[in-house]
Formats: structure tokens, C-alpha cells, sequence
């Protein structure tokens, strides 16, 4: 090895300069070209080599065709005209401000995050009928899916990301897997369970079942700093609720 030289903690070359920090040292700036587009601002500064190899390994196409991708006329997901400045850029196409702003609330993160991931992560969420407000059966009659939640509530849930330390939101819609069948049966079942409900605890706008409350915080560097914000979970028996979000 030349004097002055390091070896690259991520990709392995020897490199000179004084590089990018990691976890494990200092990495070169061909891979921070690539970081920049899959890593939030300052998000890889305390994460180890392997993990950030990783996560440039698994976009590794994406980022190699990075600078080919054509802005289209139209957004892919919603069709609606790309407004000219206002548009979100993914790795790997560019989508509409709409859109993104969905897909980031979903997903709970913010657009740099969105930014960071190709259109086939982001396309599945506005397939679910969470997103279209509804079903449309066979026949092409729409089923309001707020009408609906009494009987088939959304379920927010967890994934595990492999090989990376952390998971994604994901959402389960049951309405996306009902048959036509059962969709049709839907409001008549919410209706009954509505009525039940109403016997037995009376007319109120809503009623609202908690089961957990969790006290929020911000992490940095290891540390949580509690906000005096609270997280409240459970379920929709009755009426509307309306979150913030
Ligand atoms: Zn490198
Ligand atoms: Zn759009």
C-alpha cells in the first residue's frame, strides 16, 4: 500500500484522501456518489460498512442507470401531467408531488426517504384500496372502504428489512383480498355490527378501544429525548375518528 493511501471499508479499494465517515472509518468517494442516492443526508454516519455495502448492493442496477432515467410527461402511479419543477426523483423514475406526499405518509418518512427507493417499493401501496378510498366489485359498483372499517379494519404492521437493521411499515388491507362475494355482503354486515354496537353502547360519534399509549421520542446518537407526545393504539368500534398525520 502507498503512503497516504486507505482501503475502503465498503468497497474495498485503497483510495486517497481524507474520504467519508462510517461506523468503521473512513470509506471513498466513489462510494459516496452512490450513498448520496440511496442514504438520507447523514443517515450512514454511524452505520457500519456492511451495512451500507448492503444496502448499495441491493439498489446496485438502479444506481448504475441513475443518470439515463428521462423525466416522462405524465406520473407513473396517478397519470396526471409531471409539473416541470414541482415532482419527486426515485432512483429510478420521477413521480408526482401528490404521490410522493402519499407514499411518504404510508410509509411514515419523509420524502429524502422516498427519494431514496425505486418506483416497484413504492407502486404496491397505491394498489390497496386504503389508498383509493375503496373496491369496485366485478359489476363496477364502488364500496366506500370508510363504510366498510367496522368490519374490516386496515392493519398497520411491521416488516423486517433483510440485511439491514430495521423495518418498513406495511399495510394490510383485508378489502384488497375479499372476493366479490364477500365485498358485496360488506355493507350489510357493517350495518348489523354498526346496530349492535349501538345497543350496546348507545349513540355516540365515535367509540374508540385503546390498548396501548406509548410516550414518543427522537433518537440521536444512541439516545432517546421523550417529546410530550403520546402514540395511542387500538381500534375504531364505532363512527370516525380522524387522525393527524
Ligand atoms: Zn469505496
Ligand atoms: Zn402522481
Amino acid at each position: 500500500m502507498k503512503m497516504g493511501t486507505k482501503i475502503c471499508p465498503v468497497c474495498g479499494n485503497e483510495f486517497k484522501g481524507s474520504g467519508n465517515i462510517c461506523k468503521d472509518g473512513y470509506y471513498c468517494n466513489e462510494c459516496e456518489k452512490k450513498v448520496r442516492l440511496v442514504f438520507v443526508e447523514d443517515e450512514e454516519d454511524y452505520l457500519p460498512a456492511a451495512k451500507i455495502r448492503a444496502r448499495l448492493n441491493k439498489y446496485a442496477s438502479a444506481i448504475a442507470a441513475y443518470d439515463s432515467v428521462k423525466k416522462p410527461e405524465t406520473c407513473p402511479i396517478c397519470g396526471k401531467p409531471l409539473p416541470k419543477f414541482m415532482h419527486m426523483r426515485l432512483l429510478d423514475a420521477y413521480i408526482c408531488m401528490d404521490c410522493a406526499e402519499k407514499a411518504a405518509g404510508m410509509m411514515h418518512t419523509g420524502y429524502d426517504a422516498v427519494g431514496c427507493m425505486c418506483i416497484s417499493e413504492i407502486r404496491p401501496l397505491f394498489e390497496q384500496a386504503a389508498v383509493r378510498g375503496g373496491r369496485v366489485d366485478a359489476s363496477g359498483v364502488f364500496y366506500n372502504a370508510d363504510s366498510l372499517r367496522i368490519v374490516y379494519p386496515l392493519i398497520r404492521t411491521l416488516l423486517e428489512v433483510p440485511g439491514e437493521d430495521g423495518y418498513e411499515v406495511a399495510y394490510f388491507d383485508p378489502l384488497d383480498s375479499l372476493s366479490d362475494e364477500d365485498l358485496q355482503a360488506a355493507p350489510a354486515l357493517a350495518e348489523r355490527r354498526r346496530a349492535e354496537l349501538e345497543a350496546k353502547y348507545g349513540t355516540h360519534k365515535a367509540i374508540f378501544e385503546v390498548d396501548k399509549i406509548t410516550k414518543l421520542y427522537n433518537e440521536s446518537k444512541g439516545r432517546r429525548y421523550y417529546r410530550s407526545e403520546y402514540r395511542i393504539g387500538g381500534r375504531v368500534l364505532m363512527g370516525n375518528v380522524i387522525l393527524e398525520v
